[in-house]
Order: structure tokens, then C-alpha cells, then sequence
């Protein structure tokens, strides 16, 4: 029972350490303050003993000619020059290293090493000074002791104060740190509770911007623009949704309603029979057109349409689609005016399926009689491929929306033969996916031009027909 309670406990406290980043802050902190604590402690003693060592140092040499001029010459008592009271005593020695003079007892042998001076400072709170004097013609050896016990008490204050000083900071930071710390990342906390309540339910939920700073700030702005492009995103696939499902719905309700009549009437009724078989065809019709382009669209949507490019001559597309429409439609003058041979690099399937598509609007939307004329020209870097119709036109309001789904304009929304208003869109995704432009001029009742803009590779020069 204990050992749970324990481990529990221990458990949480682990995982809050582990998981807060606060905390981290507030340790790393704390680390590098006691580590600088440290530096500065040690910095400050060696400095001040340092410092005083090179007061000794100076004041021995000028001890060291003097000492040794009179013991050597005037062969003087030598405790007579020992005026300063941080001098403990003097050796000199002589070129051979014989002691000459001692008025101390600690060494018998000359020093200059500077882990024995150190070790004697810590030892025996005696500096030792090391130095050469050349006197009568011969070399002597000096060591001067001085007593180092002030200085050791002095650098021993010094460490005292500085950890005291350094203590006193680290309680505080202790204090106030953690609290600054969760203060600092309180708006992670926040943004997480916001993402995590949000769903397609709440999906316009949005994290509160002002109560962050600096890079949450930045952050908390970035999520929220991320969510304002999904949201968007979102919105469009559900009203495309919804819109494809609103289509399809009338096609499904007029075959019902034909099956429903054959079931009733149509079965010996040859009239009825024709007609209901005509209408299903059409309907069916309708129905794939429909669910072949909606499938199109969400492929592109899923980026997962392949444009499969090469090489070929504008003109060709062209004149093919031209003859095909001369075909289907009898109503309408049609004029193929043949520009330069310009070589484009695009997926000529879907560059004819594009045309076909401004070509089939100027017949829908063009009375019968009227004019369509096919023709391109040079644009700078772009080849232009333009449907001219004497058609109805489109109203300056409308024009703005004709490239959005499932968008028609009123006039057409009432026609019979108008479609699904996805032509534009699928043209637009065709256009665009070739780095292209799509420029629309139109006048209400007057006709519209619908122009596409294709770069080009080249244009081949033109033959010359030479006449014999
Ligand atoms: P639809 O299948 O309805 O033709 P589109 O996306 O091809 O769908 O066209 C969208 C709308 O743009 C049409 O319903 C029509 O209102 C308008 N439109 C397109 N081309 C023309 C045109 N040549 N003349 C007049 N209106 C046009």
C-alpha cells in the first residue's frame, strides 16, 4: 500500500520533471549561475592573492641587492635590515650553492620552484622570493620568506563573501525563478488546451495572440493562420461535396421518375418505351460527364494529376479541334484563322480538352447564327489561344465568379443545355498547371473573348512556297 502510494508519487514527480519545460529552464538556469558562482570565487581569490604575490615579489627585490651588499661586504648582522614586519628571515647562498647566511631555520637549500613556493604558502603561510644577485664577481642565491598568513586570511574573506553574495543570489533565484519560468511558457500550456479541443465541430476555435510574446507571439500566429487555411480548405471540400451531391441529385431523381414510368405504363407502351430509353441515355450521359469531371477536380485536389508534356505545334491542337467542332455544330459560323507554327512543351490531351471547353460555352452561350472565331497570336512569351463568340456575354458581376465551381451565371442556370458549371474550373487547372494565364473580355450581349496564354518554346520559321 505504501510502496504504491510511493511509487505513484515518485512517478508523477518524474514525469513532471521530465515533461516541463519550465522546470528545465529554471535547472539549466540554476546550473549556470552556480557554475559562474564558482568561476567568479575562484577568480576573485586567485586575483587578490595574485595581486599581493606581486607586492612581495617587488618588495623582495628590493630587499635582495641590499641584504646581500651588506652581508657580503660590510659582513653586517643581517636581522638589522629585516625592517619589515612581513619579512620572516633571508638565505643567501653562493655561486656554488653553499648556504652563507640563514636567519631562519625552515629550508637549507635554495628554491625556485613554483609548486614548492605554493605548497609552502598553503603549508606553512610562508612566501618564499627567489632571486640572483652579482656581487663582487660572484653570484649569489637569495630566498626571502615572507609571512603569508595575512594574505591567506585576506583571499580566505574574499571566497567568504563572494559564495555568501552568490548564496544569497541563488536563494532568490530559487524563489522567483520557477515562477518566472512557468509564467514565461504558460502560453504553450494554453495553445495545447486550444489545439486539443479543436475539431471539425469548433474548427474556427482560435488561440488567443495577444497573450503571448516574442516567438509565441509568432507561433501562436502561425498556428492560427495554418487553421485559417484548413478551415478554408475544409469549407470548400464540404461545399463541393455538397455541391457535386446536389447535382447528381437531378440526373438520379429524372432516371427514378422514367423507371418509374416504364414499370407503369412502358412495358407495352412502345411510344413511352422510346422515349424513356432516349431520356436514360441521356441522363446516364450527363451522369458520367458529371462524375468524370468531378473525379478531375478532386484529383487535383489530391495532387495527384499527371500532365504528360512534350513537344508539339499549337497549330495541330488547333486545327483538330476546329474540324471536330465544324462537325458537331452546324448552327454557328465558325472561323479557324491559322497563326505561326509555335512549339509549346504541355499535355496536348489536356490542352485540347481546355480548348474544347471554351469552345463548347461559345456555342452553348452563342444564339444560333451567331459567329466563333478560333485564332491565336504571340503575347510576348506566351503563345495565345483565343475563343471569340458573338454570344451573350457576362455580366461584369458575374465574371469575377465563372472560374468557381459548380458556378453559372443566372442566364445560363436557366438554359437547358447549360452544364455543371465545372468547364471553367477544369480549364483553370489545365491553364495554371502549365504555368499558363486565362484573360476573359466580355461584353453583356455582345459576345465574350476567352483567350489562353501558354509559354512557348519556339516559333518555326515560315516555309516559303516557291512558285516555279
Ligand atoms: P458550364 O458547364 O455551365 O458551361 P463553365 O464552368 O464552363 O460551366 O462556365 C461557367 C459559367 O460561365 C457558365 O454557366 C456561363 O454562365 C459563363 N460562361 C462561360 N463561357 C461563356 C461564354 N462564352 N459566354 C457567356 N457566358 C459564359
Amino acid at each position: 500500500m505504501v510502496k504504491t502510494y510511493l511509487r505513484n508519487i515518485f512517478g508523477n514527480l518524474r514525469k513532471n520533471f521530465k515533461l516541463s519545460i519550465s522546470f528545465k529552464i529554471s535547472m539549466t538556469y540554476m546550473g549556470l549561475y552556480l557554475l559562474s558562482i564558482v568561476i567568479v570565487v575562484f577568480s576573485a581569490m586567485t586575483g587578490y592573492f595574485i595581486y599581493q604575490t606581486i607586492g612581495l615579489d617587488r618588495t623582495g627585490e628590493l630587499y635582495a641587492g641590499v641584504i646581500t651588499q651588506k652581508t657580503i661586504r660590510e659582513k653586517e648582522v643581517i636581522s638589522e635590515y629585516l625592517i619589515d614586519e612581513r619579512l620572516n628571515g633571508v638565505t643567501i647562498y653562493d655561486s656554488k650553492f653553499e648556504q652563507i647566511l640563514n636567519t631562519q631555520s625552515q629550508l637549507d637549500v635554495y628554491v625556485n620552484n613554483v609548486f614548492y613556493k605554493f605548497e609552502s604558502v598553503l603549508r606553512d603561510e610562508v612566501y618564499v622570493y627567489s632571486t640572483s644577485v652579482f656581487e663582487n664577481n660572484q653570484m649569489y642565491y637569495v630566498n626571502i620568506y615572507f609571512d603569508a598568513s595575512r594574505i591567506i586570511d585576506e583571499v580566505t574573506m574574499i571566497g567568504l563573501f563572494v559564495s555568501g553574495a552568490g548564496l544569497l543570489g541563488l536563494m532568490i533565484m530559487v524563489a522567483v525563478g520557477p515562477v518566472a519560468s512557468r509564467k514565461l511558457v504558460q502560453p504553450i500550456s494554453d495553445m495545447t488546451e486550444v489545439a486539443r479541443t479543436i475539431s471539425a465541430n469548433n474548427i474556427n476555435t482560435r488561440l488567443n495572440v495577444k497573450a503571448s510574446q516574442h516567438e509565441l507571439k509568432e507561433l501562436a500566429e502561425t498556428f492560427n493562420n495554418m487553421m485559417d487555411r484548413i478551415e478554408d480548405d475544409y469549407i470548400k471540400q464540404q461545399q463541393f461535396v455538397s455541391d457535386a451531391s446536389h447535382e447528381l441529385r437531378t440526373p438520379i431523381a429524372v432516371l427514378r421518375g422514367y423507371v418509374d414510368m416504364l414499370d407503369r405504363w412502358g412495358k407495352n407502351d412502345k411510344e413511352i418505351l422510346e422515349e424513356s430509353i432516349q431520356a436514360i441515355k441521356n441522363e446516364a450521359g450527363n451522369m458520367q460527364d458529371l462524375v468524370e469531371k468531378l473525379l478531375f477536380i478532386a484529383r487535383n485536389d489530391k495532387k495527384t494529376l499527371k500532365l504528360t508534356k512534350e513537344e508539339f505545334n499549337i497549330n495541330e491542337v488547333m486545327d483538330e479541334v476546329f474540324k471536330e467542332t465544324k462537325m458537331i455544330d452546324t448552327t454557328h459560323e465558325i472561323n479557324n484563322a491559322t497563326c505561326e507554327d509555335v512549339i509549346v512543351f504541355a499535355d496536348k490531351n489536356r490542352i485540347k480538352q481546355a480548348i474544347r471547353i471554351f469552345v463548347e460555352n461559345a456555342i452553348k452561350f452563342t444564339p444560333s447564327g451567331g459567329k466563333i472565331d478560333i485564332f491565336c497570336d504571340i503575347k510576348g512569351e506566351f503563345v495565345s489561344i483565343n475563343v471569340k463568340d458573338s454570344g451573350i456575354g457576362i455580366r461584369s458581376k458575374d465574371l469575377k465568379k465563372i472560374f468557381n465551381r459548380f458556378y453559372r451565371a443566372e442566364v445560363s442556370r436557366d438554359k437547358e443545355s447549360g452544364g455543371h458549371g465545372l468547364g471553367l474550373s477544369i480549364a483553370k487547372i489545365i491553364i495554371l498547371g502549365h504555368r499558363g494565364k486565362i484573360n476573359v473580355r466580355s461584353q453583356y450581349g455582345e459576345g465574350s473573348t476567352f483567350s489562353i496564354l501558354l509559354p512557348y518554346i519556339k516559333i518555326l520559321p515560315k516555309a516559303k512556297i516557291v512558285n516555279e
